[in-house]
């Protein structure tokens, strides 16, 4: 099972961060999108974060080259999984709009090319359900924002093959990440645990219990967290949580 070119499917906020990590480790990636706006953004957004790591001398000016170009992006997506290995779906997350990619990659990609999805919460046993292939979709779970976080949650559906979850444990180790195995239940580990906290603390703050600054202070001196729970929450998203 090769493990060179890989379609990311969707170029917004997680799609062009797995974009730039695959390309930055000399995958070669096909990034298509609906939207040539969001293609477009996706670009400028990679070059000003490469230049930022760039600036740290983090990676050399030809690194960023090298990078951008190990990059093709498409709006179509027949063209897009021609040839590839793997395709990470990293669109809305909409159950329908999922199921109907994975029903149509099923029928674009080869047969041997394996589809993951970097869904937070939807199953994988699901989404692989409506494919002829169950045993070769999975899902690649990073964390925003992908260039800096090191965690990958490989996600196993019901019958994901023991061959198929190790060559994705082993592209994610190629990207500097350490991914974690886990099952499919709802909310994988991640989201199962920090949703709970997240709203917990709203509540508290709800319950006139303290003040934001003081809820975020305690959880950051007292558990050691590098960011405080409503903060984390705002980073994320209200509308994503
Ligand atoms: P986003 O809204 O920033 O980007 C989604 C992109 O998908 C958009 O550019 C949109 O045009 C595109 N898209 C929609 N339908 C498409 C289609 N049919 N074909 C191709 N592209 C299509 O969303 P996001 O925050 O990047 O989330 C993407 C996925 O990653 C979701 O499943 C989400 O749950 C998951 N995720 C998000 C985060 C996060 O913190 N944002 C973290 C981990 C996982």
């Amino acid at each position: 099972m090769k493990m060179k070119n890989i379609t990311v499917i969707g170029a917004g906020t997680m799609g062009n961060g797995i974009a730039h990590v695959l390309a930055q480790n000399n995958f070669n990636v096909k990034l298509v999108d609906i939207s040539n706006d969001a293609l477009e953004n996706a670009l400028k957004n990679i070059s000003h974060n490469l230049d930022r790591m760039l600036a740290k001398k983090k990676i050399s000016a030809e690194d960023k080259i090298n990078t951008l170009n190990n990059i093709t992006t498409y709006t179509n997506l027949n063209k897009a999984v021609n040839g590839v290995d793997l395709v990470i779906e990293a669109a809305t997350e909409n159950i329908n709009l999922k199921l109907k990619i994975f029903k149509e990659l099923d029928e674009i990609c080869e047969k041997n090319t394996l589809l993951a999805t970097n869904t937070s919460s939807i199953s994988i046993t699901k989404i692989a359900s409506v494919t002829n292939r169950p045993d070769k979709v999975i899902g690649i779970h990073f964390m925003n924002p992908v260039p800096v976080m090191r965690l990958i949650e490989v996600i196993r559906g019901y019958l994901t093959t023991d061959e198929v979850t190790q060559k994705v444990m082993q592209m994610s180790n190629k990207l500097g990440k350490i991914a974690v195995e886990v099952n499919d239940y709802p909310g994988f580990v991640a989201n199962r645990i920090l949703m709970p906290m997240i709203n917990e603390s709203i509540e508290t703050l709800s319950q006139g219990v303290a003040g934001v600054e003081e809820i975020d202070t305690v959880m950051i001196l007292g558990m050691a967290h590098p960011m405080g729970p409503l903060h984390l929450a705002d980073f994320i998203g209200l509308d994503v949580c």
